[in-house]
């Protein structure tokens, strides 16, 4: 790639900090360095900033600011849900999951799991969506907690958290949601649905890496993960990281006044580039429900071919995006999501994730639909799985 600027497609992995965000950082680690817990004025101003900052990421989802604790990630904050709440109510505490979350949850409840929670994760259909009645088999009661993901980080599919959310807490079961994808790219309010904690993530949504937070209901109980001081109303200790917080914040800020018109935007961006690849590339065929789904998130599998080959020639080109494939000791392992979904074999191997954002541009649409038709052709001669290439 020679004097290109890039062309970033990838922002479910990650997104660009935005400059107001980065600017607004910049005097916290110069300037303002106190420490937020120390009682001088110093020490007072920077914490007054800690505050505002939990305000703005409050009023993006509709919490109040105390029910906000800032934690150093989206897998914190996961974890914080799913350890805090099995600690705190002890070995009688279950948990029930999808298939599809991402590992920061499936990880975490397989952990607890091996430690002696029970764990039920239920299935989803082949576009990605939970299949019905996932819990009339299911015991809820006190002692349980449902964790499902707001919106898939693979294929963009929403889950009805609404609905979701609504039984278990019918039955008094507890409900999170990962909502690290979804968080600044779809309205949420937590004051309509009814989620007792909510995980989200700084640096997908314009903040940097190394922040997040949990939304946590006021009167919902957990255990703190990480013991010491009494930083983030005892449940989250540590000294706080002040200009990453005060980025997360100015990030939820810019996500609360853009979101409506950049999500149409970006839907219509996003839209152009997936009609155009499943016309324009042979064995082109779409991952995930198509009618509850991110605005910024198109997965395609291309028949046959390998997703890594794709992304190095959409390298090549200057353009960077994700495949549903892993490279696990040296053979390539399709994702667990399309795994769950029963996309097959040779679909799955070849899955290509396009994300965009609120800096994705037209023109970088027309290159990205210029240099697909010609990199499917050109693999689709090379694979092995083809037998009269075309
Ligand atoms: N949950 C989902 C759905 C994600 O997509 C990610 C990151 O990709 C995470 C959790 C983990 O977030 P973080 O990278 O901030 O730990």
């Amino acid at each position: 790639m020679k004097n290109r600027e890039l062309i970033y497609l990838d922002n479910n992995a990650t997104t660009r900090i935005a400059p107001e965000v980065l600017e607004e950082m910049l005097p916290f680690f110069k300037d303002l360095y106190g420490n937020p817990s120390s009682i001088y004025r110093f020490g007072g101003k920077v914490h007054r900033y800690i505050e505002e900052a939990r305000e703005k990421v409050a009023s993006l989802i509709g919490a109040s600011a105390d029910e906000i604790i800032f934690t150093s990630c989206g897998s914190e904050s996961d974890n914080l849900a799913l350890k805090g709440f099995c600690n705190y109510f002890g070995e009688r505490s279950q948990i029930i999951t999808s298939e599809v979350e991402h590992p920061a949850v499936r990880n975490t409840a397989r952990y607890l799991k091996d430690k002696g929670h029970a764990l039920v994760e239920c299935k989803v259909d082949n576009v990605g969506m939970l299949e019905t009645d996932i819990f009339e088999e299911c015991q809820i009661d006190e002692f349980t907690i449902a964790s499902f993901m707001w919106a898939n980080n693979e294929t963009g599919v929403i889950f009805p958290i609404d609905e979701l959310a609504a039984k278990v807490k019918a039955r008094g079961g507890f409900f999170h949601t990962d909502a690290v994808q979804a968080v600044g790219k779809i309205d949420i309010d937590v004051k309509k649905i009814p989620v007792d904690m909510l995980s989200l993530s700084g640096h997908k949504l314009h903040a940097p890496k190394g922040v997040g937070a949990i939304y946590i209901r006021k009167g919902v109980k957990v255990d703190p993960v990480i013991h010491g001081g009494h930083q983030e109303n005892g449940i989250r200790a540590g000294t706080e990281n002040v200009p990453l917080i005060v980025g997360l914040g100015k990030a939820c800020e810019l996500a609360s006044r853009h979101l409506k018109e950049e999500n149409v935007r970006v839907r219509a961006l996003r839209d152009r580039l997936e009609n155009s690849l499943l016309t324009s590339c042979k064995g082109a065929k779409l991952n995930g429900n198509k009618a509850h789904r991110l605005p910024n998130t198109t997965n395609i599998s291309f028949e046959a071919i390998e997703g890594e080959s794709i992304l190095l020639h959409l390298d090549e080109n200057g353009i960077a995006a994700s495949s549903g494939s892993a490279c696990t000791t040296g053979s390539l392992e399709p994702s667990h999501v399309l795994t769950a979904m029963g996309v097959p074999y040779t679909f799955a191997h070849s899955s290509t994730r396009f994300s965009l954002s609120r800096y994705t541009t037209d023109k970088e649409i027309d290159s990205v639909i210029a240099a697909m038709p010609q990199i499917v052709e050109k693999l689709r001669k090379l694979s092995p799985f083809i037998e009269n290439a075309d």
